[in-house]
């Protein structure tokens, strides 16, 4: 039987800018993600701000309602990075199988790790120092295999542990709606309450081959994942090989055709491509590539080197201009692709934050999922693409037409 923690940092971005500032850290506080106040959306919060009924994928407009002073923060994501280096630093000090999940969250495999104690014994140190070391709390579930661990450590927060054993996985876990479950979002939730599958329980009380007939594939995770069966293996955390370049693309529901929707779609690209950028240990890159496809499907590219930084601001800039030069609007849009290749600066390249390949797919289901939550404009303007839930990988990818019928 494997020993697997699950370690979350708790409103990871909020609590880093807390910790920075001390000015604001008895203040209800909310990171924003959008260069104009108006369009800004609420990244992350801390407490203070929840308590006043403050959500992620909020505007700041409805958030400041809610809680008139509201200190609205503008994302720093190398601070966010350094935070969480050092504390991936901690986990390493434990085993090479960390794989991280986002920039705060990390599967570690401990079975082989007794020298420092049994799981809980792990736990608890790794809760303990990582407040020590860096301020920050975690909550941190500790199971025999990956899913049931990522669910434990959303059971208690902040700054516990919870334990998911054999003994105890139907009393604890079956009772939970099955959306809680990683990798059920908003369609298959509902696909699965119209057969009358309410909870992770129900879902357990299928067969596998029923699962498969409903669901395909991936009817055997939904199997695995509510059976606590899964063997899925904690990557190593050396075994990542850096990416050449990144990128992301949306096709539109419907035509761009203002250059204020471009602008929007071109905030939301960067957005995604920033956090993967950070996701794979690279905070610089030299050339921003942009392409853009017209409604009559033919396709153009242009291709620049940054001058500044290649943060989200200056991503997003220099990206809009490119499509200034680049387009002539002889028709409307259809889909537009932005992707920053060329990363630089051998001290500026951090530890790396797991395998690129599996943190893209991600990312577009996290773009579906917000989009699920908050509704199109929400996905247009950038929103939270840091929400830590998956959204469908159930029935596919094909994502950006299938999630407009999701909504209905
Ligand atoms: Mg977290």
């Amino acid at each position: 039987m494997r020993d697997i923690l699950h370690v979350d940092l708790n409103n990871f971005f909020a609590s880093c800018e807390c910790l920075v500032d001390e000015s604001i850290r008895n203040k209800p506080v909310a990171v924003c993600g959008a260069e104009e106040e108006r369009h800004g959306i609420v990244l992350a919060k801390n407490y203070l701000a929840k308590d006043c009924g403050i959500k992620t994928g909020h505007t700041i407009w409805q958030a400041k309602q809610l809680c008139p002073n509201l200190v609205v923060v503008k994302p720093n994501f190398s601070l966010y990075v350094e935070f969480s280096k050092k504390v991936r630093k901690i986990l390493l000090d434990y085993t090479d199988l960390v794989e991280p999940f986002s920039i705060d969250e990390s599967w570690l495999d401990v079975t082989n790790s007794k020298m420092f104690g049994n799981s809980i014994q792990i736990a608890e140190d790794i809760r303990k120092r990582v407040l020590q070391e860096t301020g920050l709390t975690v909550s941190i579930g500790v199971s025999y295999n990956k899913i049931f661990a990522k669910l434990g450590s959303d059971l208690k927060k902040p700054n516990a542990i919870t334990q998911i054993t054999k003994q105890n996985y139907k009393q604890v876990v079956w009772k939970l709606p099955v959306s809680d479950l990683l990798m059920i979002g908003r369609a298959t939730t509902k696909k699965l309450n119209d057969m009358g599958i309410y909870t992770i329980g129900d879902l357990a009380s299928l067969s596998r081959e029923f699962l498969v007939q409903k669901f395909g594939k991936n009817g055997n995770l939904l199997f695995e994942f509510s059976n606590g069966v899964g063997n899925d293996v904690v990557k190593n955390y050396y075994d990542f090989i850096p990416p050449k370049s990144i990128g992301n693309s949306i096709t539109a529901y419907k035509d761009l055709t203002t250059e204020k929707e471009i602008k929007e779609v071109i905030a939301t690209l960067s957005q995604s491509v920033v956090a993967r950028m950070l996701e794979s240990g690279f905070i610089h890159a030299k050339t921003l590539k942009l392409w853009v496809k017209d409604n009559a499907l033919e396709s153009f590219g242009k291709q620049c080197k940054f001058v500044g930084e290649s943060n989200f601001d200056n991503i997003t800039k220099t990206a809009f201009l490119l499509f200034k030069e680049l387009y002539d609007w002889h028709l409307p849009v259809r889909a537009m692709g932005i992707s920053v290749c060329d990363f630089f600066d051998g001290s500026q390249q951090l530890d790396l934050f797991g395998s690129v390949k599996q943190k893209q797919s991600k990312l577009d289901r996290q773009v579906l999922n917000i989009k699920n939550k908050f509704g199109e404009t929400a996905v247009m303007q950038g929103s939270s693409l840091f929400d830590k839930h998956l959204g469908e990988p159930l029935g596919g990818l094909h994502a950006y037409q299938n999630s407009k019928n999701d909504k209905s």
